[in-house]
């Protein structure tokens, strides 16, 4: 999974940090997000497809097409 922003149209909602801490932050100055991780593990998959579906400026890309490496 690969994730994109389009920072320009953040609004600082947070929506994204509730949702998925460890691929979003805020910037503690004017709010807007900082994506911590650009290629999240598996275990982060549902919460960036939430994260994305959630945000109000509808701005999260997350291009789920690299296939998921799967133990189980
Ligand atoms: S949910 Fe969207 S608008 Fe809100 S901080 Fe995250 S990326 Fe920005």
């Amino acid at each position: 999974m690969r994730v994109k922003i389009d920072h320009s149209g953040c609004i600082g909602a947070g929506q994204c940090v509730r949702v998925a801490p460890e691929v979003f932050a805020q910037d503690e100055e004017d709010g807007m997000v900082i994506l911590l991780d650009e290629t999240p593990p598996p275990s982060q998959r549902d919460a960036v497809i939430k994260a994305a579906k959630l945000c109000p400026a509808r701005i999260i890309d997350a291009d789920d097409e690299e296939p998921l490496s799967r133990e189980d």
